[in-house]
């Protein structure tokens, strides 16, 4: 996989010529601010810039929010990002972040057992969870194949959710990985894995198509493609 750096050497690469009309430019730090700033002013903005989504303009607006505000809330930030770092970690069972191993939808005896959603990323966990619709187990990926990249099986967490079928007795698995290629990818492999695995077991998939609200003139080809193999009978 490639590291940071080389990353923002790509995203130079692919920008130059474009007009780049006044959104954020991520740039290297030696690049950007060498000798505008105070030193630990410019070193508190490159901080920012490491941040997902953060280009120069935010980074510079977050360092100025910081430098106005009082000292309290500035050290509760800085010991809120020290907290986070040492007391989460994994659920050892369905591997979503945690402050107690297992984590407490693991640990909640309401629950369904016997039916496990799998997602992608404890993000995609949180976006079922707060639409309180689901109530059965969930397992988390952390990732999605992608050969290209260098992800293969091993990186993911496919082997901890083939364990846990026995375990706990695992009737359905329900696989809510993203309607992308890598997603799509990563559920067939896992449709494949588990029917060899369990012929018993129910495998299905979250439906994929037009979203409420939405206007079918507006859709792309593989949304309404997929709209109408998904076709569910109506019932009153
Ligand atoms: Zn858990």
């Amino acid at each position: 996989m490639l590291g940071f750096h080389e990353e923002l050497d790509i995203i130079k690469v692919s920008r130059k010529g474009s007009s780049n009309s006044g959104r954020d430019t991520i740039l290297p730090k030696a690049e950007t601010f060498m000798g505008i700033y105070p030193p630990s002013f410019e070193n508190l903005i490159n901080q920012f810039i490491r941040l997902p989504g953060i280009g120069q303009k935010s980074a510079t607006r977050l360092a100025l929010y910081i430098l106005r505000s009082n000292k309290e809330h500035v050290e509760n930030l800085a010991d809120s990002l020290i907290e986070v770092k040492e007391k989460i970690k994994f659920c050892s069972i369905c591997f979503n972040f945690t402050d107690n191993d297992p984590c407490p939808i693991c640990l909640n005896e309401n629950r369904a057992n016997g039916i496990i959603c799998v997602v992608e990323t404890p993000g995609d966990q949180l976006a079922i969870e707060e639409s309180g619709i689901f109530k059965g187990r969930y397992h988390i990926l952390h990732g999605v194949l992608s050969p290209l990249d260098g992800i293969g099986p091993a990186d993911l967490k496919i082997g901890e959710l083939i364990s846990r079928i026995d375990k706990e007795g695992i009737r359905e698995i329900i696989i809510a990985t993203n309607p992308t290629t890598e997603g799509e990818t990563t559920a067939s492999f896992l449709f494949k894995l588990l029917s060899e695995k369990e012929s018993s077991l129910q495998i299905t998939r979250i439906a994929l198509g037009v979203p409420m609200g939405g206007d079918l003139k507006y859709m792309d080809r593989m949304t309404l493609e997929h709209s109408l193999k998904s076709r569910v009978p109506i019932h009153l």
